[in-house]
C-alpha cells in the first residue's frame, strides 16, 4: 500500500510514518531525512538546500522532486511506502502524480494528521535527534536514559536548527499557505483521511491503522 502522510511540522509525520510503515511492512521515504543527508554528506544537492532549510523555507521545488523521483524509482519501493514531508505544495502533488504514472505506481490514501498549534509548538522546541543514528527524542515526551545522549548509539543528540522558536512560525505560516489546496486536492480525488493527532504516539497510530481498514484499503 502506498500512503502519504501530510501533516504540519510537530504533527508526528516523522514517528508516525516510521510505526506505519512498520507495520505495513513497507518503506519510509522522507524528503526532509534524505535533504539532511544531503547536507551532511556536503553534495550538490545538499550544498543548494541548506540555507533554506535553515530558514525554514521550502527548497525549490525541482531540486527536491528530482531527489525523490530516484528515490521512488529503486525497487525496493514495489512493496509500498510511507510518503512523508513531500507533497508540500500542489505543483509538487502534480509532479508526484505524473512520477508515480511513469513507474506504474499510484496513491491508495493520504492521511491528515490535524494537530493544534501548542501541541506543534511543544513537540518540535523539544525534539533532540542523535547525530550519528537520526532517532528523535523528546526532552520530556521521551526523554532519553542520560541527558543529551542517545540511548541507541551512545552519540550526542542535538537540537535541529529549524526546530527553534523563531524558525517554528516561519515553518508553520509556509506550511498553512501550502495545505488547504492540497488537502482540497486530494478530497477531491476521494483519497484523504483526516486523523486527529494530537494525543501521544501509539494511540494517533491505532487511529491511523483503524481508519485504513475502515477505510476497506489492504491493511
Ligand atoms: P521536514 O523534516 O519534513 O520537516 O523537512 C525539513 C526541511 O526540509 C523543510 O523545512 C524544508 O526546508 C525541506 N523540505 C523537506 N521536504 C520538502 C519538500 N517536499 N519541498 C520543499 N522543501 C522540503
Amino acid at each position: 500500500m502506498n500512503i502519504i502522510l501530510l501533516g504540519p511540522p510537530g504533527a508526528g509525520k516523522g514517528t508516525q510514518a516510521k510505526a506505519l510503515a512498520q507495520r505495513l511492512k513497507s518503506l519510509h521515504i522522507s524528503t526532509g531525512d534524505l535533504l539532511r543527508h544531503n547536507v551532511s554528506q556536503h553534495t550538490s544537492l545538499g550544498e543548494a538546500a541548506k540555507s533554506y532549510m535553515e530558514k525554514g523555507a521550502l527548497v525549490p521545488d525541482e531540486l527536491v522532486t528530482d531527489m525523490l523521483k530516484e528515490r521512488l524509482a529503486l525497487t525496493d519501493t514495489k512493496n509500498g511506502f510511507i510518503l512523508d514531508g513531500y507533497p508540500r505544495t500542489i505543483s509538487q502533488a502534480k509532479a508526484l502524480n505524473e512520477i508515480l504514472r511513469k513507474l506504474k505506481l499510484s496513491i491508495d490514501g493520504v492521511m491528515y494528521l490535524d494537530t493544534s498549534k501548542p501541541v506543534i509548538v511543544q513537540r518540535l522546541t523539544g525534539r533532540r535527534v542523535c547525530k550519528s543514528c537520526g532517532v528523535n527524542f523528546h526532552i520530556k515526551n521521551m526523554p532519553p536514559k542520560n541527558d543529551g545522549i542517545c540511548d541507541f548509539c551512545g552519540a550526542h543528540l542535538y537540537q535541529r536548527n529549524d526546530d527553534k522558536e523563531e524558525t517554528i512560525e516561519k515553518r508553520l505560516q509556509v506550511y498553512q499557505q501550502e495545505v488547504s489546496s492540497l488537502i482540497d486536492f486530494y478530497a477531491q480525488q476521494k483519497k484523504l483521511l483526516r486523523v486527529t493527532a494530537d494525543d501521544e504516539a501509539e494511540v494517533v497510530l491505532d487511529r491511523m491503522i483503524s481508519l485504513l481498514k475502515h477505510d476497506s484499503l489492504k491493511v
